[in-house]
This record gives structure tokens, C-alpha cells and sequence, in this order.
């Protein structure tokens, strides 16, 4: 039965029933959380989630709504087969990467027994979504000189845990992982441990991506979305890349028809058609994170900008009372960003998404009146 030694009031039944640690577990503080649709009275500019700028622009044909989906809708696993080059058997899509990295850990880690690996900073949801099943986390920072892998203290984790979490390029820290270290990473656990590459923004960086490796290793899977350079993150849709043993058994415990038809729908029409827009809006992205880092470079109150791969330029100001001027004068206007200095190593550290130029504009405005 589950002790709540700091709760005044009286278990309700729920709490009593509740898994222990979900009761005291802090919910991922995802951007929409922080800061919800709903809450926007007025336009805010939206900065904070590396969601592509603009407006939505696609139709849904009729679709025959009374019935379900495929379990893995054709056109959609197609589309995306011909897009990354991978055969159909070897991708499952999912609700977002998200999804993803719950599904692997669920089939990869005994509940209060087996243990996943990150290398913070990174990604949030790695440990959400294990402490959520009951799995336990090892941390083995990234090299704080150039936020690449600890082999070292990679290596002395081999055969402790089962599953080790790569974020390349990473977020919130934006540098791609080089490839001989994913290498070696993937090599170290050769046996022992699944290593996910998350490559939630590669379109970024298209020829730093792994999912060649899955060919030559059996413990390597592959996370990808469509929330990021292709401008859809209210779909709800990612994939899993590995090969087709780790398919099928992440098929076993999705949800029967984790795909909606318009979500698929959508999707495939994005990856048939819409190829090329992806590929101006990652070149014009580019440019404006290029511009947008060089400027921070020039700000007094920053102190450093780190490189980016991605779709977010993260840098670290030069104390805590700047980060929270910087902040604190663009929520006030309306303009979101995202705070990163709880993270280890990230002491001060603000995350800017790459929004539009006009949205960017208005934010170097502001800031330069600091
Ligand atoms: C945004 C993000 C995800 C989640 O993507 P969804 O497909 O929207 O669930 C996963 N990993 C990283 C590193 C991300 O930044």
C-alpha cells in the first residue's frame, strides 16, 4: 500500500491504489504544459518547443472515420521506407518518438529491475518514461569540454543496463555525437545493451544519420519524427527504425491502432509530396540559426553559444540575473523560449527555437534594449 508521508490529507482510494512512485513523480514539464494553447489570449510567438513556424496547410480527403485504422497503415510505412531507404519490415510507426521511447523501454526492462543509461544533458523524456515504468536511470554525462560521449564511463556501465539512450544531434544541446563515438557506443553494448539513436532533427544534418548501422548491428534502433524539420508536430506521428526482431516485439505492446487515419493521411501525403518543402524550410532554418548565433555572440549578457545541428540555438548567459532578464523580458512580450539551466552542466543556459525571421526579428529587438 502506498505511504504518502508528506500528503496532510486522506488517501483517496486512487493514491492508495496508485504505484508508489507515480505519486510523487513530477509529469514531464513538456513546453505545451508550461505554457498551453488555451492560455494564449493574445498571439504569443511560440519559441519554445522547436516546432517549425507558420501556419498548418493540409486537407483530409473523405475518410471512412466509422472504421479502424490499419495497425500499420501501408501508405504511410511506404512513404516512409522510400524516404529513409529502409525496407518496410524494418519501421514501426508511432504517436510521436515519444511513443517510441516508451514502447522500448517497456520491452526492454523488467519493471524495479533493469536500468536504461542517458548521457545528460539530453532529452527528458528518457527518464520520464523509465522512472514511469518502473525502470531504473544510470547517468554518464556528456564530456562537458565538447558535450560528446564518456566512453570511458560508458564502458564501465557495460552489462548493467539495458538500454542506452543517444540524443544526435541532442536536445537541448544541439551538436550532433560523432559517428566513430556512436560507433563505439554501439560496439561496447554489443550484446549487452539496446543503444537508441534519437534522431529527432537529423534532417538537419540527413548525412550524419545512423540507421545505416542497423544493417551491420543487431542492438541499434533509430527514433525519427515528423515533428521537427517537417513542420508537423501536432500530428503525433514518429517512427521507430530497427531491424524487424525488434520490430515485432515492439509491435506486441503498442496499442492496436496507434495510428488515426487522418494522421496517416496527412503523413503521407507530406512524405510523397512535400520533400522538397521540407528541404527549403531546413535551409532557410539554417540560415536564420546561423544569424541568430552569430548575434547572441555579440550580446553582452551572453556568454557563450553552442553549436547547433539542429532547429534551436542554446547559449548561456553570463549569470543567473541575465538569464532571467533575457527570459523574463520576452515572456513579457509574449515571446516564449525555453529555460535549460536546471539541466546538468547547463548552469544559465536558455534554449532558443528557430522560429521565423520575423519572429526572430521582434525577439533581437527586444533584446537589444536590454
Ligand atoms: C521533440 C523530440 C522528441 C519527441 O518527438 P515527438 O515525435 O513529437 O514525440 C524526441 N526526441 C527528441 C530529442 C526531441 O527533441
Amino acid at each position: 500500500m502506498a505511504k504518502l508521508s508528506m500528503s496532510k490529507h486522506a488517501l483517496t482510494t486512487a493514491e492508495q491504489l496508485a504505484r508508489e512512485e507515480l505519486i510523487a513523480m513530477v509529469p514531464y514539464q513538456s513546453a505545451r504544459r508550461l505554457f498551453s494553447n488555451a492560455d494564449a489570449q493574445e498571439d504569443k510567438v511560440w519559441l519554445n518547443a522547436n516546432e517549425a513556424p507558420g501556419k498548418g496547410q493540409y486537407q483530409l480527403s473523405a475518410i471512412n472515420i466509422n472504421r479502424y485504422p490499419d495497425f500499420q497503415p501501408d501508405c504511410l510505412i511506404s512513404a516512409y521506407s522510400e524516404y529513409s531507404g529502409l525496407a518496410k519490415d524494418k519501421i514501426l510507426a508511432t504517436r510521436g518518438a515519444d511513443e517510441g521511447i516508451e514502447l522500448i523501454i517497456r520491452s526492454f526492462c523488467k519493471a524495479y529491475q533493469d536500468t536504461i543509461l542517458i548521457c545528460p544533458p539530453t532529452y527528458g523524456m528518457y527518464a520520464i518514461s523509465a522512472k514511469n515504468h518502473g525502470a531504473a536511470v544510470i547517468k554518464v554525462a556528456l564530456n562537458s569540454a565538447d558535450l560528446t560521449l564518456d566512453l570511458d564511463g560508458l564502458q564501465q556501465q557495460v552489462g548493467k543496463v539495458k538500454v542506452v539512450f543517444l540524443c544526435s544531434p541532442g536536445n537541448p544541446t544541439g551538436n550532433l555525437l560523432p559517428k566513430a563515438q556512436i560507433l563505439a557506443a554501439i560496439e561496447l553494448f554489443k550484446g549487452s545493451a539496446m543503444v537508441v539513436i534519437d534522431e529527432a532533427y537529423i534532417e538537419f544534418s540527413p548525412e550524419y544519420s545512423c540507421t545505416k548501422l542497423l544493417h551491420d548491428f543487431d542492438n541499434v534502433i533509430v527514433l525519427r519524427t515528423l515533428s521537427k524539420a517537417f513542420a508537423l508536430a501536432g500530428l503525433r506521428c514518429g517512427f521507430t527504425l530497427a531491424n524487424n526482431d525488434v520490430i515485432t516485439l515492439l509491435s506486441k505492446i503498442i496499442a492496436p491502432y496507434p495510428i488515426a487515419a487522418p494522421v496517416a493521411e496527412i503523413a503521407s501525403q507530406v512524405l510523397t509530396n512535400d520533400l522538397a518543402i521540407m528541404q527549403t524550410r531546413v535551409k532557410q532554418t539554417k540560415v536564420l540559426r546561423e544569424q541568430l548565433s552569430n548575434w547572441l555572440t555579440e550580446q553582452n549578457w551572453c556568454c557563450h553559444v553552442f553549436t547547433s545541428d539542429a532547429n534551436f540555438v542554446l547559449f548561456r548567459c553570463t549569470s543567473a540575473e541575465d538569464k532571467a532578464r533575457v527570459f523574463n523580458l520576452l515572456l513579457e512580450n509574449n515571446i516564449l523560449i525555453r529555460d535549460q539551466s536546471k539541466q546538468q552542466q547547463l548552469e544559465n543556459c536558455l534554449r532558443i527555437s528557430i522560429g521565423s525571421e520575423d519572429e526572430l526579428a521582434q525577439l533581437k529587438q527586444l533584446l537589444t534594449a536590454l
